[in-house]
């Protein structure tokens, strides 16, 4: 990690804000680490909280963002919104994103704020694995790392060019060696020459998921999460599936629900349900009552477009 954040240009002395989360997940603490490994100086803002997050942010002339690339223009915005001149008196410089698809608009939406954006790609199990150069057409697999695309299903590795799982090897960490990990998110593997000069192999982006788990605002959603939540109301709801579209930066996830006969969609319901959903996913979603869910429609329909 601490060559991804070099790679991305951030240079011992700046000033950096971790947005990942310090609690029950590494992502927080293995970044923390590598910066001050650089000789940058972390702060540790970690997720939410966002009126803090900005007065912090104006007030230590931040000039480096580690976390989700929509969190860092929903910061921006709200600084405008706070009445700061962020033409004028944005500190930042750089950002690394990771955890969600950098979608090309929202990319050029925070270079027009002045600040450059490097994706990188980043796992529990693996830490940093790959991430990208100048060019910013895809990201530099790790030197100590091997990897394969292969087909979700069966494992084999596809012919270069295709679309597949990403599948890891990785013997550099003697205590926890992974052979053929397969990560569940899908990419296109790119043995091109890279105008930078470095000659390892790039991933161009993730793709999605290999699975049905779907990653809304950060946060992987799994189709049991939601069984789990209808399951509280099994008097009640005949179907349910979850639909996730953006808007703007912001992922938004609608709770589709088909009653069953005889029921009626009072609000009360509505609340009841948006209260368990958001306990079993830990994300806020909206609910709405449908006469019907299409036959064969999947549990977390992913509507969102990455253009
Ligand atoms: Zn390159």
């Amino acid at each position: 990690l601490r060559k991804c954040l070099y790679n991305a240009g951030f240079r011992p002395g700046d000033i950096v804000m971790n947005t990942f989360s310090y609690h029950l997940t590494p992502a927080g603490i293995f970044l923390d680490d590598a910066c001050n490994g650089i000789g940058c100086v972390t702060v540790p803002t970690g997720v939410g909280n966002t009126e803090i997050q900005v007065k912090t942010m104006a007030g230590l002339k931040i000039n480096g963002y580690i976390g989700v690339p929509s969190f860092l223009m929903s910061l921006i915005k709200k600084m405008e919104e706070l009445g700061h001149d962020t033409a004028k008196g944005l500190s930042m410089e750089i950002a690394l994103v990771a955890g969600e698809i950098l979608s090309p608009s929202l990319r050029k939406g925070l270079n027009d704020y002045g600040i450059i954006v490097r994706q990188a790609y980043i796992t529990a199990e693996l830490g940093g694995v790959a991430y990208e150069c100048p060019q910013e057409n895809g990201m530099h697999i790790s030197d100590d790392l091997y990897i394969e695309i292969c087909d979700p299903v069966t494992g084999e590795p596809l012919p270069p060019g295709s679309i597949g799982e990403v599948v890891v090897t990785d013997f550099s960490n003697e205590c926890y060696p992974l052979v053929r990990y397969g990560t569940g998110d899908l990419s296109v593997l790119d043995e091109g020459e890279c105008l930078c000069g470095r000659t390892s192999y790039k991933l161009k982006g993730i793709m999605g998921r290999a699975d049905e788990v779907t990653k809304i605002k950060g946060m992987f959603v799994h189709p049991r999460q939601i069984d789990e939540a209808a399951a509280k109301f099994s008097d009640e709801i005949e179907k349910i599936r979850v639909v996730v579209t953006r808007s703007g930066v912001t992922d938004m996830m609608t709770v589709e629900i088909q009653l069953k006969h005889g029921v009626a969609g009072i609000d009360t319901l509505k609340t009841a349900i948006d209260e368990k959903i958001r306990e079993s996913t830990k994300l806020r979603g909206n609910t709405v009552f449908v006469a019907e869910i299409p036959e064969g429609s999947k549990k977390i329909e992913d509507k969102r477009k990455w253009d």
